[in-house]
C-alpha cells in the first residue's frame, strides 16, 4: 500500500539519494491484522510518584498478555520497547514535569519501529488548582512534539483520564498501543466519562457481535472500508449510498455480509425512510457512521450558491437530519448505548484555501459532536468524530499533482494515510467499550502540520 515515493526511498539507490539528500523515507505503517496481539514487544512503564492510573493500566497491560517492565527493569532484556507508557497524573507543579523527562529521555531513542510514546494525564480543568493545571496543560505540548520528533512509524499519544475514568481505559489503551492507531499521532483522547456496568466486550475481536451499524457513502472509499470494519467486528451493516452508486453499494454489502440501501442522504423524507428501514428490518440501530461527503471547490469570490448548498446539505444538514430522526421519540431507533461517529476533517480544524464550504460543514460537524454529547449521554449514546488529514482516496486522486504530493509529505509519517486508519478510528469509537468516550474529535493525519 506504499506510495511510489516511498516505494523508491524504501531500498537501493533512492535510498542512497534521499539520505544523502536529507529527503524523509516513509517508514511502512504496520496495520492490524486478526489475531494480532495488542502490542508487539515489550512496554515499559513508568510513572510520577503519586499518579493513580498506573495501577489500573498495568492491570490492563497484564490483562492483554503484554510483557510489562516497570521502572528500569527492562535494561538488560535486549528487546526494544514496543510502547513507553508514563503516567503523569501524580504531577502537580511544572518542577515535577522533570520526572516525566527523567523516564523519557534515556529511553525514547531505544523506541522500536512502529512503537508508541503514550502519555496520561488529568484533564487540566479537573486539576486541583492552577499549577496541577499548568502542568497537565504542559504534557499536551509535550506531546505534540515528541510525536514531531519520533522515527520509523513511530507515534505519540496524550490520554487524558478524568477522576473517576481509571476504570474505563481498556478500549483506548487497546487502540493508541495497537497497530489500530497507525496514521494517528500527536494527538489527546479524553477517557472521561465513567465505564458503562457492560462496557467491556465479551470478545475484543469482535466487540459489535449482535449489533447493526448503518454507514452512510459506503459504496467506495472511506466509507467501504469503515462498513468491512465494522462487519469485521461483527456488526450486520446496512451499507447506505446514492441509487447512481447501486452496483458498487451491494459489491460492499455482499463482501461485508450486510444489507444495500439506496438513499440519498439530501432527499427530504430521509430521515424518515432511513429510521423506518431500521426499524422494521432491524428494530433499531447500535452505530450509527455519518461518512458521506462532497467537495465543491472554488475561491469564497468565485464559488457559485449552488457549490455552496451541495457541500453544505450533504455534509451537514443531512446529518443533522438524519440524527434527529434517529433520535426522536420516547423509543428512539438509536438503542441505548449507541454510537454515533461524524467524519469530519483537518479542513474543518484548519481551514483550507478554496474550501470556505467544505471547512465550514466540517467546522460544524465538530460543534454538533460538542453539543450533542452531552444531551445524550443519559442514554449511554456517544457522539463523536473523526478528522481525517490526506488519506489516499478517489477524492485525494483528483487533487492536481504538487498539492497531492504535499499533502502525503506534511505530516510527521511523511506519507498519506489509508482509509483503514479511518476506519479503525471509527470502529474503536464504535465499541462498547469505549462508553467513557464522547465529544471527542480525533484526527487522523499522521499529525498533519496543517491545524497542528
Ligand atoms: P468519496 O468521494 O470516495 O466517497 C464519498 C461517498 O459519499 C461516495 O460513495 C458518494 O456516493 C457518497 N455520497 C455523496 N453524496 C451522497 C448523498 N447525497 N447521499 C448518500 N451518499 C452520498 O470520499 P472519501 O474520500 O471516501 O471521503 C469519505 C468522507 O471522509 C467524506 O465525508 C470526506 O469529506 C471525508 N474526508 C476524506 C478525506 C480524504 O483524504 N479522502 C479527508 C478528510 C475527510
Amino acid at each position: 500500500m506504499a506510495d511510489r515515493y516511498q516505494r523508491l526511498t524504501a531500498r537501493g539507490p533512492g535510498a542512497f539519494v534521499a539520505r544523502q539528500l536529507g529527503l524523509p523515507r516513509p517508514e511502512p505503517l504496520e496495520r492490524h491484522r486478526p489475531g494480532r496481539p495488542v502490542t508487539a514487544g515489550p512496554v515499559a512503564l513508568g510513572g510520577a510518584e503519586g499518579g493513580r492510573v498506573r495501577k489500573p493500566l498495568r492491570a490492563v497491560l497484564d490483562g492483554l498478555g503484554a510483557t510489562v517492565t516497570e521502572d528500569g527493569t527492562e535494561e538488560g532484556t535486549g528487546d526494544r520497547p514496543a510502547a513507553l507508557v508514563f503516567d503523569a497524573t501524580g504531577i502537580t507543579d511544572s518542577g515535577r514535569l522533570r520526572e516525566l523527562h527523567a523516564y523519557l529521555h534515556p529511553r525514547v531513542r531505544s523506541l522500536a519501529p512502529c512503537g508508541r510514546l503514550v502519555v496520561l494525564g488529568t484533564p487540566p480543568e479537573q486539576a486541583g488548582g492552577v499549577a496541577e493545571a499548568a502542568a497537565q496543560r504542559a504534557l499536551e505540548g509535550f506531546t505534540r512534539s515528541a510525536g514531531k520528533e519520533l522515527r520509523r512509524g513511530s507515534t505519540a499519544h496524550l490520554l487524558l483520564v478524568g477522576h473517576g475514568a481509571e476504570q474505563a481505559l481498556e478500549s483506548t489503551v487497546r487502540f493508541v498501543l495497537s497497530a489500530r492507531s497507525a496514521y494517528v499521532s500527536g494527538q489527546t483522547l479524553r477517557v472521561t466519562g465513567p465505564a458503562a456496568p457492560d462496557a467491556g466486550p465479551a470478545d475484543w475481536e469482535r466487540p459489535l457481535d449482535g449489533r447493526v451499524a448503518v454507514v452512510t457513502g459506503a459504496s467506495r472509499g472511506i466509507g467501504a472500508v469503515v462498513a468491512q470494519t465494522l462487519a469485521r467486528d461483527g456488526a450486520h451493516v446496512v451499507c447506505l449510498d446514492v441509487p447512481q452508486q447501486g452496483a458498487a453499494l451491494r459489491g460492499v454489502a455482499q463482501r461485508c455480509a450486510g444489507s444495500a440501501l439506496e438513499l440519498d442522504v439530501t432527499a427530504a423524507d430521509a430521515g424518515a425512510v432511513l429510521a423506518g428501514h431500521l426499524r422494521e428490518r432491524h428494530g433499531g440501530v447500535d452505530v450509527v457512521v455519518h461518512n458521506a461527503g462532497v467537495t465543491r471547490d472554488k475561491t469564497l469570490g468565485r464559488m457559485d450558491a449552488g457549490r455552496w448548498d451541495a457541500v453544505m446539505a450533504v455534509n451537514l444538514t443531512s446529518v443533522e437530519r438524519l440524527t434527529e430522526a434517529l433520535l426522536d421519540g420516547d423509543e428512539p431507533v438509536l438503542r441505548g448505548g449507541g454510537r454515533v461517529v461524524c467524519t469530519s476533517s483537518i479542513s474543518g480544524i484548519a481551514g483550507n484555501a478554496g474550501q470556505t464550504n467544505y471547512a465550514a460543514s466540517k467546522a460544524g460537524l465538530i460543534g454538533l459532536v460538542q453539543a450533542l454529547a452531552p444531551r445524550v449521554a443519559a442514554r449511554g449514546v456517544t457522539v463523536n468524530a473523526v478528522a481525517p488529514g490526506f488519506i489516499e482516496t478517489q477524492m485525494t486522486a483528483a487533487v492536481p499533482l504538487f498539492l497531492r504530493e504535499a499533502g502525503r509529505r506534511m505530516n510527521s509519517l511523511a506519507q498519506g494515510g489509508q482509509p483503514v486508519d479511518v476506519a479503525e478510528a471509527v470502529a474503536y469509537f464504535a465499541s462498547p467499550g469505549s462508553s467513557a468516550v464522547s465529544g471527542q474529535v480525533l484526527r487522523v493525519c499522521g499529525q498533519s502540520l496543517l491545524g497542528a
